[in-house]
């Protein structure tokens, strides 16, 4: 017996640093890559989710991350064999989704609306959230921006930037790849999870809404649908995040128009089909508070 403890625990000193060696490897960040079409691929890291087109022309990216997650980006650009990235597209100015911009090398030419150039360049103040933002380094300022929409002629396809009402934000944009039926949404669309809505950066809680309606009215039904945060998704999951996000803002008018306080509301709660809505980075408390201060005091008039 004492012989077969002592192979045991000679077995177990040797296999250890292998062990800590493993568990070591996952804890640092990296991003795992799904193929999506012959170029098109989804980047999940940290942060907001990225799109990359990587074929003949060589590497485009949307969105860069949080900058903490820039060696992991790289190997992760690096891992496609495609060389660098030549174009970077950014759907919004928020820092998980452009934190990692100034960080590429060498530096691609970065493309985004003009909104997210003026906000990642000054100073941002969130008095909703007591915070202050500073500029990110003038390396990931965009140096192509755009009104309504830019192509960029790519890997034998179109890829496509429009710019949306203010929704998320002032300055938001989603990329068509329109011939391999994949659209990114950036952070219009939180998929099974209530959004954040950036009312400090020109957000808007009826125009998030009306741009998802319009996108379910135009997006193909077998499109391919990479959100903002959350899974890769299909237009059923978009049906059902509209449902969710009309369903809930209705919810919050009656309530206010029955004289309930924001406090009240909040006690009161969602109904129970939305439970699990609130895993994410806006828990329910946080989704209600966004409509209350979102939505308009008086409802409009129906003719
Ligand atoms: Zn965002």
């Amino acid at each position: 017996m004492p012989s077969i403890l002592v192979l045991a625990l000679v077995l177990l000193t040797a296999l250890m640093p292998a062990v800590q060696a493993a568990s070591h490897h996952q804890a640092s960040p990296s991003f795992h890559i799904t193929h999506l079409s012959d170029t098109v691929s989804l980047l999940q890291g940290r942060g907001g989710n990225l799109a990359v087109s990587h074929g003949p022309d060589g590497v485009l990216l949307v969105d860069s991350d949080f900058a903490d997650m820039s060696a992991a980006l790289a190997s992760a650009i690096t891992s496609l064999e495609a060389g660098p990235v030549r174009y970077l597209l950014n759907t919004h100015w928020h820092g998980d989704h452009t934190g990692g911009n100034a960080a590429l090398t060498p530096l691609p030419a970065i493309i985004a609306h003009h909104n997210v150039r003026a906000r990642v360049s000054t100073v941002q103040q969130r008095p909703s959230r007591g915070s202050v933002i500073e500029p990110l380094p003038t390396a990931g300022w965009p140096v192509v921006t755009f009104d309504e929409n830019l192509s960029v002629h790519f890997n034998n396809e179109e890829i496509r930037l429009r710019h949306l009402p203010g929704g998320h934000t002032d300055g938001d944009a989603i990329v068509i790849f329109s011939g391999s039926n994949v659209v990114h949404l950036g952070d219009l669309f939180f998929s099974g999870r209530f959004p954040f809505i950036d009312l400090d950066s020109g957000g808007s809680v009826e125009g998030y809404i009306d741009n998802i309606e319009s996108l379910l009215n135009q997006l193909p039904a077998d499109v391919t649908i990479i959100p903002g945060h959350g899974p890769l998704s299909t237009l059923d999951d978009l049906k059902t995040y509209h449902r969710m996000l009309t369903s809930t803002a209705d919810w919050a008018r009656q309530k206010r128009a029955t004289g309930a306080t924001l406090q009240q509301a909040i006690a009161t709660g969602l109904t129970d089909e939305w439970n699990g809505w609130g895993d994410g980075f806006i828990n329910e408390e946080s989704w209600i508070t966004t409509l209350y201060r979102g939505l308009p005091m008086t409802a409009p008039t129906t003719p």
